[in-house]
């Protein structure tokens, strides 16, 4: 088991964990690209993980906000008239992929975005996505101290980063 994999064990016996959202809150999921439905569908030989969502105004919103050096991007990208896919959720808002040990990808086949969660590049630099859940982020604030404990590499996390930007199509 990875230290990532063992802070995060630890967060599912006291937090919903980054693997649920609030039910109501699904069209705010991250969007997953075509690239990563071919990868997991490969993977776990299934289809049905996946849904279309809407292009809400509060979710446009939500992304111009998290990438904001791809705002004009991002307003192209995900107009209101279109849809953009996300794993599906249940009823109480848990991931379709997250089973009683976790998730069933293993950490190279996840989305990119669970893979950085909690860090985030703003404005080429990095940080964290700030969340009272996290326990990691309960055990520090610090990035230094963030990236030992889930010894992560921020070269890795970069990698990921503009993989994931490139496969949504917002690379500028
Ligand atoms: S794909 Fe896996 S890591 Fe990502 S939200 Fe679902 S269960 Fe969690
Ligand atoms: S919220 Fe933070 S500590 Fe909890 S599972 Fe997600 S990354 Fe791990």
């Amino acid at each position: 088991m990875t230290t990532q994999d063992y802070i995060c064990l630890r967060c599912s016996r006291v937090y919903p964990t980054c693997c649920r959202l609030k039910p109501g809150l699904e069209e705010l999921c991250f969007p997953l690209s075509r690239q990563e439905q071919k990868n997991i569908q490969n993977h776990l030989l299934h289809s049905d993980f996946f849904v279309e969502q809407s292009n809400t105004a509060k979710f446009i919103s939500t992304m111009g906000r998290l990438l904001p050096d791809h705002y004009q991007k991002t307003r192209s990208i995900f107009t209101p008239d279109t849809c953009h896919l996300r794993l599906k959720t249940l009823s109480d808002g848990k991931c379709i992929l997250l089973q009683d040990d976790g998730c069933l990808l293993p950490r190279h086949m996840r989305p990119f975005y669970c893979r950085l969660f909690p860090f985030w590049f703003y404005r080429g630099r990095l940080g964290y996505m700030a969340s009272r859940e996290c326990l990691a982020q309960q055990e520090t604030r610090e990035v230094k101290n963030l990236l030992k404990l889930f010894r992560a590499e921020v070269s890795a996390l970069q990698a990921d980063y503009y993989s994931m930007l490139r496969n949504l199509g917002l690379n500028d």
